[in-house]
Parts: C-alpha cells; structure tokens; sequence
C-alpha cells in the first residue's frame, strides 16, 4: 500500500465524518439496555443489507451456551437477545481475515434529572457528542462500520472474510461474542473499539458478579428486639469484602502487566435492596458484587474465596452464623486475558500493524495500558486462540452522567481501522453489479 493510497484512505474517512457523526447520533437515541437492543439490532441489520451486507440475524440461547468455556450464568432465559453479523463475500481470499466486534448494549442511564440534557438524546457540543453509549461504545460500532465504507467509497474491500459483528450482553455476560464463536465465527485476528483512549489494551482483569441474599426476621418496629434487620446484617458482610479486596490488591500477587496500576482489582458494591417498609424491621436485603482477578487466576478458586469471605463475615453473628446468607452467581463470569502475553506470530503482526496504522494517523507512537475492567476480547484470545485488539476513541465519563465521545478521536480510530483492514485484509476491487 503506497502512501497516496493511504492518503486517499484517510481522506475517504474524513469526506463521509459528518454522516458517521448522523449515525451515531441514531445510535445514541436507542435505549438499548439488557433487554431492549432489538430495536437498534434491527437498525443495524437494515444498515448492514442497505450496503450490501449479506446479515446473519439470531436469537442468542443460554443452553446452546452454557457448556461453552468462558460463559456466564444467567437467572432466566433470554427472551430476543438479538446479534447481528454483516458480511460481503470476498472474491481472492487473498489476505487474511477479521473480526471487527463491538456491543450494542448499554448501562443503565441512572435518574435523567441528574443528566445536564436527558440520556438518550444526543447532543454535540465543543467537539463531544454526548449521551449514554455514545463512547461505551456505539462510537466505536461506527468506527468499523465507516472504516469499511471509505474503502467501499474508493471502489474495494477486504480480500478476506471482514466480519462486522454488533452483539449483545457485553455489559454483564459477555454471552453475545461467546454466541458468536458458537455459531462457528472465527478469524485471523480480531479488533474491538472500546472506547479506552486511542491506546491498546495490554491486559484486562476478570471479573466475578455475585448476588448476596440476607434474610431477617420481621417485626414491627415497637418490639424491634424481636427482629433481626436485615439490612444492618448485611453491612458487616460488606466490611468483609472490602477487607479481602486490600489482600487480592496486595503487590505480591499482581502481574507484570499490572505494575504501576493504582488498585487494579476493584470491589463494587453494585446494587442494593431490602426492606419493605420504615416501621418494619427489614425481612431480606439483598446486595449485589462485582470483584476483578487478574489474567491467569482461577474464578473458581476466587468464588471459592469470596464465598469464605462472606461467610467468615457472617460468623460474627449469632443469627447469620445460623442463617446463613444465600449466594447466588448470575452474570459475569469472566477469565482476565492478557494480550501482552500472546507471542505468536499473529499476535505480533497484528499489534506491529496496528501501531504502525496509529502512527500514520496520529503522528505519534500508538501507547498500550492494562484496564481495570473487562471486555469481550478474551473470547476470542481465550477460548478461540484469535489474538483480540482492544483500540478506541477517546471517552469519557462511561458508566456515569454526561458520557461523552471526542469526535475528533472517532474519526482518527476509524481512519486507523481502515488502514489496518487494508493492511491486515488485503484489498480487492468490488465487482460492479
Ligand atoms: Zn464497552
């Protein structure tokens, strides 16, 4: 590829930004959390066949699922969880392969009052678009949808299966990419633009979700001495927890790919419930946890020590001594994968072209980091040995008010992708009607 060709790349990026901008403003008016991506899939799916996509559309299923490595439980089956894969048949079969892998699905928004405008409509300001999802990560979705366009533009495509996949249940299962392999998608390479800075993610943690349930015993408040609160009998089971996180976060355990890291391993205490009303001693509380690992350490050696935790925590009680908390996983179950660890020939190639597209785009060397949270890349490392890029835009406040994208940082991530599908794909002419 010369450099006037990689030129016109660019330029073929820059000449359709405003568009890629209308399309994730789209995407950021769907409300696409657990449960209700079927819209914006559909839209997606139309998007895909309207460029001449062949689409691949399907209802994921738990128990095709669960005898799979890497999946996590869930309490009910899915009702129209949708994934959608886009592809276009390539002629050569000339280089090699790809999948460009984003998630849909979005965290819940929180109260709109606390929004500066309301969550689900989007807005561009100073150079950011703002709204829920637009850096977590429907930017990203555009990034490779567009990168594939401005090659299309310029007459070419992949020389080499480019799979476009758009799944769900990233956010607390990761079952949408594991749905992916199951369904027997595979590649040379795979690359996901989560929105973590224009920076490749060396190395993610694992992470473990579980639901902690504490029952009471009821009583009006007038005999409160009858009563066990529920709520109050959940706190020191928290303290517990809290003491652990200090141990696992202790420097002895912590990989080579965590140093420097501030507090890697994150306890959080998601949610909670309990109680049914102020004059009553609360029967049930109900609180639910989210703990990292590092790559390579085991989840059920860490269940296994949480679950101690906790019940080491309930032995300072009479009551729960007796009334043991009830400990329920659904949700993520998930393995840390270190891409810094992956050697292989693929790998390396994959990282060196990818800098190098960085480079092009940036003018300054492409820099890698670990994150302290998960992503769907270790499906493909993990389990599918198909070394999985992590490669986004800049983002900021994911998960919390006011989430916002910089559009500038959107367009060079595409320009980025485009390079690197040229460079890792090959290019063949498309074939006029
Ligand atoms: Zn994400």
């Amino acid at each position: 590829m010369d450099s006037n060709f990689r030129q016109a790349i660019l330029r073929a990026v820059d000449s359709e930004f405003d568009e890629q901008t209308n399309f994730l403003k789209e995407l950021c008016r769907f409300p696409s959390v657990r449960g209700q991506e079927q819209a914006i899939q559909h839209f997606l799916a139309d998007a895909l066949r309207s460029r001449g996509y062949e689409t691949d559309v399907w209802q994921i299923d738990a128990h095709e699922l669960e005898h799979m490595p890497g999946f996590s439980p869930v309490l009910e089956p899915y009702a129209e969880a949708l994934n959608v894969v886009g592809k276009k048949p390539t002629r050569t079969q000339m280089g090699r392969s790809l999948i460009l892998n984003g998630h849909v699905d979005v965290v819940p928004a929180g109260p709109a009052f606390m929004w500066r405008n309301p969550p689900f409509e989007p807005y561009c300001e100073g150079g950011w678009m703002y709204g829920r999802g637009a850096g977590d990560m429907k930017a990203g979705l555009t990034c490779n949808l567009f990168a594939l366009d401005a090659l299309a533009a310029l007459g070419f495509q992949p020389a080499a299966d480019c799979f476009l996949q758009f799944v769900v249940e990233e956010e607390c299962t990761g079952n949408g990419a594991l749905a992916c392999l199951q369904r027997g998608y595979t590649a040379d390479a795979a690359l996901i633009p989560e929105p973590f800075g224009e920076t490749l993610v060396s190395a993610q943690v694992g992470v473990l979700w579980l639901q902690v349930r504490v029952k009471g015993v009821p009583s009006h408040i007038a005999h409160a001495s009858a009563g066990i609160n529920a709520i109050e009998a959940a706190m020191p089971l928290i303290s517990a927890l809290r003491a652990l996180e200090a141990r696992w976060n202790d420097d002895a355990r912590r990989p080579k790919e965590f140093d420097g890291v501030d507090h890697p391993l994150n306890l959080n205490i998601g949610r909670i419930e309990g109680g049914d009303w102020p004059s009553s001693v609360p029967a049930w509380s109900t609180f639910d946890v989210r703990m990292a690992i590092y790559p390579g350490e085991d989840l059920d050696a860490a269940e296994r020590e949480l679950r101690a935790c906790i019940a080491a925590g309930a032995a300072g009680s009479d009551y729960l001594r007796e009334n043991a908390p009830e400990i329920v996983c659904h949700g993520f179950r998930a393995e840390g994968y270190s891409l810094e660890r992956d050697t292989s020939e693929p790998a390396t190639n994959a990282r060196e072209l990818l800098a190098a597209m960085h480079q092009i785009v940036s003018g300054s060397p492409m820099t890698h980091a670990p994150i302290t949270a998960t992503t769907d890349a270790r499906f493909f490392g993990l389990y599918a040995d198909i070394p999985a890029l992590v490669y986004g835009p800049v983002a900021e406040r994911i998960h919390g008010y006011d989430e916002r994208v910089l559009l500038a940082s959107v367009k060079r991530v595409t320009q980025s992708i485009a390079l690197f599908i040229a460079g890792w794909c090959g290019l063949e002419p498309i074939k006029k009607a």
